[in-house]
């Protein structure tokens, strides 16, 4: 087998530490796929890839990155130790250090009400996270804090903090307000176990740390499961570490959010009595807050499609848990229908929500300047079947949510936009539903009552759920 060996040498700035890459590359094996979905193996180079879309691992190409293409690092520290490792190579990285200057897909809009944005890579490091939003004109924004499917992680460079904190005042970006970053898909914080609880609560204690050093005041979240423990447990034990959270100084002001989900069975969150009752254990309750994803509640059996069925989700938001504690949104429609508990997120107005379940939430005045992250699948092929992620997909929907701020629901301007994006996406809505239906009718017992039951099917089997 032939290779083609490269490498690239990094400093960082304070020369505190030489990262050398050697890359390795097998000549004989495809070297087309230049978008690897691999995991990224440091903060430098975490990708959103890995999350948003979700890499759907289906088949060829993605197998052959991995197996045509490994990465040697070599670490150097000060006193001249060189620790070598072989991990996946990301060709990503490569494709992110030309994107420095990105040319905008939309500019920002000024005078709106609304901060908009999407969940963005940090490929190639957290400071590189800003050109992306700017690129697709958002005034708000998600992002990794180091990889989320892996444990181990370098530690957050002050050089890139450094650049990311500039950045964001260069930007005129307001990080503590508009900026949601997303946790580890890893951590449980559920997990009654010593080692596993431990280790859980290092790496949410890191992230907290992480946006302290950052200047974030939100982080995001997913409660947990009580997989290995008992509902109460398990809620009991996510609020305990919260309040040690709360107690070290290293995460300054930061609150965590915790993520309404999709699915019930052992998954916390599901429910806003979960999420409740996780708020009512944590001792500083100025130091706790709730993001709705829209598509999660929508799938948890909480509608959102009329004015009616919005004002009563929210209105019961209020009375189990407190308006006071939302402090984010996910604006994801639902390729799967009402009440399915699948997680499958679409892009707006495409899904089962509906554009008009985005009216009702961005006419409403209370959550006004809250951050509103788009987790839709980007995710497209272009005429030569290669795949890319086409971001003009959030430049634009960042638009439609601004622009259904006062919009009317009778004008024709917002009738043919939202028979537009239902057309857009009839064959997902109606291939989706069918899976859903078929599933449920397959999972039923004789006598036909079994929830339970053909939700854990569901969950085994064709499109895999989102974990956004
Ligand atoms: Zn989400
Ligand atoms: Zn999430």
């Amino acid at each position: 087998m032939k290779t083609e060996v490269t490498t690239k040498t990094a400093l960082d700035g304070r020369g505190q530490k030489r990262k050398a890459e050697t890359t390795v590359r097998a000549s004989n094996r495809t070297k087309k796929a230049a978008i690897s979905y691999g995991e990224g193996d440091a903060e430098e180079s975490a990708s959103d890839l890995e999350e948003t879309p979700k890499p759907k691992a289906k088949g060829r190409a993605t197998k052959k990155v991995k197996v045509a293409e490994t990465k040697v690092e070599a670490e150097v520290d000060e006193d001249g130790d060189t620790k070598v490792k072989t991990v996946k190579r990301k060709t990503k990285s490569k494709a992110s250090k030309k994107e420095t200057d990105l040319a905008p897909l939309q500019q920002r809009t000024v005078d709106t009400k609304l901060r908009v944005g999407a969940h963005v890579s940090i490929a190639g490091g957290v400071q590189h996270s800003i050109s992306n939003v700017l690129q697709i004109g958002a005034n708000a924004f998600a992002l990794f804090l180091k990889s989320q499917r892996k444990w181990d992680n370098p530690p957050l460079e002050p050089e890139n903090a450094a650049l990311f904190i500039d950045g964001c005042k260069k930007h005129g970006i307001e990080v503590g307000d508009c900026c949601l970053p997303h946790g580890s898909y890893l951590v449980n914080l559920a997990h009654p176990e010593a080692a596993r609880k431990k280790q859980a609560y290092d790496s949410f204690l890191d992230d907290l740390t992480r946006c302290h050093t950052l200047g974030i005041r939100l982080y995001n979240f997913h409660p947990g499961n009580s997989n290995a423990t008992t509902r109460e447990e398990g809620i009991r034990l996510i609020a305990e570490h919260i309040n040690t959270a709360h107690k070290d100084p290293a995460t300054g002001s930061v609150i965590p959010v915790l993520e309404t989900m999709a699915s019930l069975g052992n998954t916390i969150g599901g429910t806003f009595k979960d999420i409740a009752e996780i708020i009512n254990h944590v001792d500083d309750k100025d130091r706790v807050g709730v993001c709705i994803d829209t598509c999660h509640v929508f799938a948890a059996g909480y509608d959102l499609r009329t004015p009616e069925a919005y004002a009563e989700t929210m209105t019961k938001f209020d009375e189990v848990i407190g308006l006071k504690y939302l402090k984010a949104l996910h604006m994801n429609d639902s390729k799967a229908p009402f009440n399915s508990n699948r997680d499958l997120h679409a892009q707006i107005g495409t899904g089962y929500l509906g554009l008009r379940a985005f009216h009702n939430i961005v006419n409403d005045e209370r959550l006004h300047g809250l951050p509103m992250v788009l987790e839709t699948p980007i995710d497209a092929t272009d005429a030569n079947g290669k795949k890319f992620e086409d971001k003009g997909v959030w430049a634009r929907e960042i638009k439609i949510l601004e622009q259904l701020v006062g919009m009317g629901v009778e004008s024709d301007e917002f009738k043919k936009l939202e028979s537009d994006l239902q057309e857009a996406g009839k064959q997902e809505r109606a291939r989706i539903g069918e899976q859903v239906e078929r599933k449920k009718a397959k999972a039923k017992p004789t006598k036909g009552k079994g929830k339970a039951k053909s939700k854990k099917k569901v969950e085994t089997e064709d499109e895999e759920d989102s974990e956004d």
